[in-house]
């Protein structure tokens, strides 16, 4: 953790996840230390993808899942990429948040 951390306790909302699908699936972790339990992210967000899934409302083959989350996963790391420039983290683990705030 350093001062060059672009952080501000308001622009973060809670993670959740339709079933973790993005911590169990992606392999997502807190921007700082990797952790798989995350709490906050930030906003502005794209859907999170098993939120987007559990949406559809209907049982989806493989083929159709893969599809349906192609454009959110480009979402999702472009808004990484664009917040990594800025230092800024986009997902906050219980632990970090709380030395953040
Ligand atoms: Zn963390």
């Amino acid at each position: 953790m350093n001062n060059k951390i672009n952080f501000t306790k308001e622009n973060y909302l809670e993670f959740n996840d339709f079933n973790d699908v993005m911590i169990q699936t992606f392999g997502i972790g807190c921007s700082l230390c990797y952790e798989s339990q995350i709490s906050f992210v930030l906003n502005g967000h794209p859907k999170p993808i098993g939120t987007l899934i559990k949406e559809q409302n209907k049982n989806l083959t493989d083929n159709e899942v893969e599809n349906l989350v192609k454009k959110p996963i480009q979402d999702w790391q472009a808004f990484e990429d664009v917040n990594f420039e800025k230092q800024t983290p986009i997902f906050l683990c219980d632990e970090c948040w709380n030395q953040m705030i």
